[in-house]
């Protein structure tokens, strides 16, 4: 059969007897779905897109419609074989059959000039794990869907119950929006859950790239008490006992008793700055 003949039910009827759990297979077959992730991947303008967790394929091929090439890592290896057999006379395509926490990076990703973009439906156990892997890589962009519940911690603002290590982290180095979400009926087998789809465009870098690792640790310092106050959480870190970290926050402004849900992105590079620049 053609491509322009497939569609992503058909293409998910093909491997269904073959669905592993294990392995986050809950693939789209909603075309209206993956049109709109393909519209949204190519709104980044990219040169090269990267997709991780193909399955059947179904995204592919609403990828394919862009026109660039595309490589895909997939660590099913039924998965693998299949999408190799039917985008594989494609330019440009290209499959890893491997785990994408685990092979190497392709080398197009790490080279600006390539504008490399990032998309995957995730599988949901290593989902913000695979986003973490990536983070680091000089990407154009990156279109990822999540389990819905992921997803707004990434977007969470101070002061809301999902605001945590996933906010800072992730809103220091991504503009993060929310696309859409994706109800379980899109899917077959159905998750449990809804899922919703984020676009994320790469902020200018706030620190020097080798201070990153300990800024990190400290906001995962800071929230590592939750129901506590911040200078309880950050007790020991930084070589300061929870009474220096008080007297320290209160001398930039904080009240006694802030806790780390209450802060901004710039709050916490302002306290992370200034406990940098007195050794
Ligand atoms: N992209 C397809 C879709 O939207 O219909 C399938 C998405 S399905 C949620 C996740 C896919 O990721 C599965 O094909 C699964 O085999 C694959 N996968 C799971 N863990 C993986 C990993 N660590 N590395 C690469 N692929 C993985």
């Amino acid at each position: 059969m053609a491509l322009y003949e497939l569609t992503p039910r058909a293409l998910v009827e093909g491997l269904r007897r073959r669905l592993k759990k294990s392995l986050g297979q809950n693939f789209l077959v909603d075309e209206n779905i993956t049109r709109a992730i393909s519209r949204e991947v190519s709104r980044f303008c990219p040169e090269k897109i990267l997709e991780i967790g193909p399955g059947a394929g179904a995204l592919t091929l609403a990828l394919c419609s862009i026109g660039r090439p595309i490589h895909v890592i997939e660590k099913d290896s039924h998965c693998a074989r299949y999408v190799r057999e039917i985008f594989g006379t494609l330019d440009g395509f290209e499959v890893t059959e491997g785990d994408a926490l685990e092979v190497d990076v392709p080398s197009f990703c790490r080279d600006a000039g390539e504008r490399a973009l990032l998309v995957s439906n995730l599988p949901y156990n290593v989902a913000s794990q695979i986003y973490f892997r990536y983070v680091a890589e000089p990407l154009v962009g990156m279109v990822l869907m999540f389990q819905r519940e992921v997803a707004r911690r990434f977007t969470a603002l101070p002061g809301s119950g999902a605001y945590g290590i996933l906010s800072v982290i992730g809103q220091y180095h991504h503009d993060i929006e929310t696309v859409l979400d994706v109800p379980p009926e899109c899917f077959v087998p159905a998750p449990k859950v809804t899922s919703t789809v984020l676009r994320f465009s790469p902020r200018p870098r706030e620190l020097p790239l080798a201070e990153e690792p300990r800024f990190f640790a400290f906001v995962h310092a800071a929230f590592s008490l939750r129901r506590k106050t911040l200078a309880n959480s950050l007790n020991g870190f930084g070589g300061l006992d929870k009474a220096r970290w008080a007297a320290r926050l209160e001398a930039l402004g904080f009240a006694p008793n802030v806790r780390a849900e209450a802060l901004t992105r710039s709050d916490f590079l302002c306290i992370f700055r200034d406990l940098q620049s007195q050794g």
